[in-house]
């Protein structure tokens, strides 16, 4: 009776998984590629209704096979292809196998190549793969619309990853230094609690709603500055934002130390758009899903048991000294006024929220995955 079957490429990563949750939840039938069936997430994905995994690696010789039965009687798929492997090889591929099967609605998980834009930008080479396969997927002409995902609110971490740690000072506060503008509003998504109801509503409201546009999945516009207001806030602590360079602590594969490099320089120094010049937000993703989850909301209820999942500790400790007098959206206000000191919310007894553990870095190898952004 006209149940939904949509393929799902990549499905423990964070956007594939926050998507495949919500359509199994509302009885979509889904038909879920995972690499192997090991791991946490991989391991609640096998337990959910209405999902029947398709365990192989895109980037692996069964390619063909495994895609003709992923899309085999799909009639919608939700594709984001990662860096692992020959990433345009394999999201052509995807594009290919989708348009045999007859699929109607083709969401491709894009970024943007800010080459394109005649403006002495260079391309991020790990988004600039993306915006190659969605060239390709509107060459071959699937029904099809582009989502652009917002800087993860889960990237951030006391560990020392690169771009988005939030490390942990001697005084208890948090520091994030990060090449960004104080000033340059960047685009902001929790991906696991966001992705997956707004995609639902995208296939709802059908391709020929979006006639091949670009979306993006971004519920917060937030500077640096008043992204670090808002992590103090939620977080009970105070942040500060350092602009400065992105620090390397780890080894870094030479791939990501480029994408870090050319970051760096095109967001950072020269100032370029996140998304580039054309797209807007957040009101077209807010006009989507109004449920999200802030960045406020993430430090309070999430970040701490991340970092717990992480073996760290400073949740159990005397946070820092949070002054309650200054009022949080002053200090958001003025970029001059620092330390932010945040209204002295107190951390909650209990938290709940989904959360994705990682290893600690010893050095970022072939099994890195964490923000990539
Ligand atoms: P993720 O980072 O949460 O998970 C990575 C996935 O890669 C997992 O499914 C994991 O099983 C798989 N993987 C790990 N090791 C692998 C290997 N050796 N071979 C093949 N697969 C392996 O995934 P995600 O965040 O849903 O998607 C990642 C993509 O999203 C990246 O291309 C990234 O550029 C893009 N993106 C990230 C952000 C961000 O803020 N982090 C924002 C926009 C776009």
């Amino acid at each position: 009776m006209g149940t939904k079957i949509v393929a799902v490429l990549n499905s423990t990563g964070r956007q594939a998984a926050s998507f495949v949750r919500a359509a199994s939840a509302v009885g979509w039938h889904v038909r879920a590629q995972i690499r192997k069936r090991e791991g946490f997430v991989a391991e609640e994905l096998a337990s959910l209704p209405n999902v029947q995994l398709f365990e192989g690696n895109p980037a692996g010789p069964d390619r063909s096979q495994l895609l003709s039965a992923l899309f085999c009687g799909a009639k919608i798929a939700f594709i984001n292809t990662t860096h692992w492997g020959d990433e345009v090889a394999i999201g052509k591929a995807c594009a290919d196998a989708a348009k045999r099967a007859g699929v109607a609605h083709y969401v491709y998980s894009s970024m943007p190549d800010h080459s394109t834009y005649g403006k002495d930008w260079k391309a991020l080479p790990m988004w600039a793969t993306k915006f190659a396969v969605e060239n390709y997927v509107r060459q071959i002409g699937i029904p099809a619309t582009f989502v652009y995902a917002g800087i993860y609110n889960n990237n951030f971490t006391s560990l020392p990853y690169p771009l988005f740690q939030m490390e942990l000072q001697d005084d208890g506060s948090f520091e994030w230094q990060a090449p960004f503008h104080p000033n340059d509003p960047l685009p902001w998504l929790d991906a696991e609690h966001d992705v997956g109801p707004a995609l639902l509503q995208i296939f709802k409201m059908g391709p020929s709603h979006w006639k091949g546009q670009r979306v993006t999945l971004a519920f917060e516009k937030l500077t640096p500055l008043q992204c670090c207001a808002r992590f103090a806030r939620g977080v009970g602590r105070p942040v500060n934002y350092v602009h400065g360079p992105i620090k390397i602590a780890v080894s870094v594969p030479s791939g990501y130390r480029e994408q870090l490099e050319i970051l760096q320089e095109t967001l950072g120094e020269k100032r370029a758009p996140y998304f580039g010049p054309d797209l807007e937000y957040p009101r077209e993703g807010r006009s989507i899903w109004e449920g999200y989850r802030g960045i406020e909301e993430y430090a309070r209820e999430v970040f701490p048991i991340e970092e717990s999942a992480n073996g760290l500790r400073w949740m159990d400790e005397e946070g820092a000294e949070t002054p309650s007098e200054i009022d949080a959206e002053e200090v958001e206000q003025d970029p001059r006024s620092r330390p932010m000191t945040p209204a002295g919310r107190p951390m909650p007894s209990h938290v709940t929220g989904a959360y994705t553990p990682r290893s600690h870095p010893e050095g970022l190898d072939d099994n890195f995955f964490v923000g990539s952004t």
